[in-house]
């Protein structure tokens, strides 16, 4: 099934500011809500409408799909969402603009987490595979998320009764006010731990080091960011885990420089390969390749060697490489180099041979003779 673009779910351009997604948002929401419409394609509509919003609305998933689109790198794409614990209370929430207090045992999606890579210039161009080691919060394997001691179970907080919520009156100038706060004793979960768990004390939760396969794509670009879903930390009450952002920083190269899918260098030749023409070897990423260097090339003079660039992170073809020209001039001359010189200076005449940079070095003298 081709997914639908996100912007083109909300009906928006793809430049649409927070505010707008969010009000687009809200009305499809509105619209199709299983609650509201019993229309068979509604929560379909619903769900894509959610899932456009969850990517949208959070500025790293959106960075990461303006730049890969659906498919992104790896194929790995971005998750369903679908019909979790917190959805209802997201959408109570921003109909009724909050207030509401969350359930503390409903399920809540763990926190992503970020990584950054540091690349070397060719590990970008070609990409490649690794295992990275990241601290992440998991639940405990002692007592399974629980926080309680293996062989016994939380037990109903008997300050609250298992509300998680404490009504508390107050004395004001309009009488009695009697308010709910959450439960400090049991954080307003409603459960008291009366023996801890020993590896997490209570927690429920343990920090470790995880191992995870990373699969750089080739042609990823300085600043660029993979997301690996599902590898964030690890839900809250049984929902579903975070996401794991990889931040890629590309080392600079002596020789290369890269913009987008194309790569630029600057090659030195001698002034007598410039003047003669020449066939000199130009280093890139793909191996070495030949170049015809005219005679008559002058500084700057800028060669493409196509399809000698980085592969497109998206894979549509290569990007070139842009080989700029840089006439030495020689220096250490000998005496019968010299010679030489000044012998060619006299039969050129003092003037420069070439008839455009003739014409250029007449605009010079003008100059100076003020005209
Ligand atoms: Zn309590
Ligand atoms: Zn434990």
């Amino acid at each position: 099934m081709s997914k639908r673009d996100y912007y083109e779910v909300l009906g928006l351009e793809k430049g649409a500011s927070k505010e707008e997604i969010k009000k687009a948002y809200r009305k499809l929401a509105r619209k199709y809500h299983p609650d509201v419409n019993k229309d068979t394609d509604a929560p379909d509509k619903f769900k894509e409408a959610k899932e456009a919003y969850e990517v949208l609305s959070n500025d790293q998933k959106r960075a990461q799909y303006d730049q890969f689109g659906h498919a992104g790198p790896q194929q790995q794409g971005f998750g369903g969402g679908g019909f979790g614990g917190e959805d209802f209370g997201d959408i109570f929430d921003m109909f009724f603009g909050g207030g509401r207090r969350r359930d503390p045992n409903a399920p809540r999606q763990g926190n992503d987490l970020q990584y950054t890579m540091v690349l070397g210039f060719e590990e970008a161009i070609f990409g490649k595979e690794t295992d990275i080691s990241i601290p992440k919060e998991e639940d405990c394997e002692t007592c399974h998320g629980s926080g309680a001691k293996p062989g016994t179970k939380p037990e109903t907080c008997q300050h609250c009764n298992g509300t998680g919520q404490l009504n508390v009156e107050q004395n004001t100038p309009f009488g009695r006010v009697v308010n709910k706060r959450v439960c400090h004793h049991c954080n307003g979960t409603g459960q008291e731990i009366k023996e801890k768990c020993p590896t997490c004390h209570g927690q429920g939760r343990v920090k470790k080091q995880k191992k995870i396969h990373i699969k750089i794509p080739a042609g990823i670009d300085d600043g660029q960011q993979i997301r690996v879903p599902g590898k964030g930390e690890a839900g809250v009450n049984g929902g579903p885990s975070g996401d794991l952002y990889v931040v890629v920083q590309v080392k600079r190269h002596e020789f290369y420089q890269r913009e987008g899918d194309h790569i630029f260098c600057e090659m030195p030749i001698t002034y007598t390969q410039a003047a003669l023409g020449d066939e000199i070897e130009v280093p890139t990423v793909h191996g070495k390749v030949k170049l015809k260097v005219p005679s008559g090339t002058q500084t700057g003079k800028t060669f493409r060697l196509k399809g000698k660039g980085a592969p497109n992170v998206r894979g549509y073809g290569h990007g070139d490489q842009h080989v700029k020209i840089r006439v030495i001039t020689p220096t250490n001359l000998t005496e019968r180099q010299k010679e030489l010189l000044r012998e060619f200076n006299e039969l050129s005449g003092n003037e420069p041979m070439d008839e455009n940079e003739g014409s250029f070095f007449d605009r010079v003298k003008r100059a100076f003779k003020g005209e």
